[in-house]
């Protein structure tokens, strides 16, 4: 069973967003639970026992979404990619009251992997603006990807790739590169052992 090297880096990268997105949950749980224990009764007196407490769970839901924290469900894993999906929506650049200006073609692309223990997953890959030069130029049915728990972009690591995609921050980088040019971080991740660049197993 092959394993993913995650270097030092991108381990403390990613240690250190989990510790923030926890922080700030927390942070905005206690709060709510604060504002909740002293001014619950008085703001919400007009609502029965039942209806409250339903107030109660929603306010102490919304710090999970605001902060992301159902991200940290997430899994490294290599595999082959056996299908990609994309499909177009139309979104705008401002979320509020968006104009005929700020519209554009939205592209959310799905990848489905195949893993080393023979399941397929669906792993929403990117949203990007649709056009030719964007991310999906990199990426094509038969390549091999990893994914680092809690980044946000695949990797691709066929033999003979001459482009690597930063894991996190996206930057396409010459192969040949340690780091990526843009972030910095380590651009080759090793799988068990040896190199990327010499690594013979199979398609
Ligand atoms: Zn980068």
């Amino acid at each position: 069973m092959k394993e993913i090297i995650i270097p030092a880096d991108i381990k403390e990268y990613v240690n250190k967003k989990v510790f923030k997105k926890i922080s700030l949950w927390l942070i905005m749980t206690i709060a709510i639970t604060l504002l909740i224990v002293f001014f619950g009764d008085t703001f919400f007196s007009r609502l029965n026992n039942t209806v409250k407490i339903g107030v109660y769970v929603l306010l102490l839901i919304i710090p999970v979404y605001i902060s992301k924290l159902y991200d940290l469900k997430d899994n490294s894993f290599y595999g082959l990619i056996t299908k990609i999906e994309v499909k177009n929506t139309v979104d705008s650049e401002r979320g509020f009251r968006p104009t005929i200006e700020t519209l554009y073609r939205k592209e959310t692309v799905y990848f489905y992997i195949k893993l080393k223990n023979g399941k397929t997953i669906k792993r929403k890959a990117f949203e990007q603006h649709a056009n030719n030069n964007n991310m999906s130029k990199y990426y094509s049915v038969g390549d091999r990807v990893l994914h680092i728990y809690g980044t946000d972009y695949l990797q691709i690591i066929n033999k003979n790739v001459d482009k690597k995609i930063c894991v996190i921050c996206g930057t396409s980088n010459p192969a040949a590169n340690d780091s990526c040019a843009f972030c910095r971080h380590t651009l080759n991740i090793r799988i068990d052992g040896p190199p990327i660049g010499g690594d013979t197993s199979e398609r």
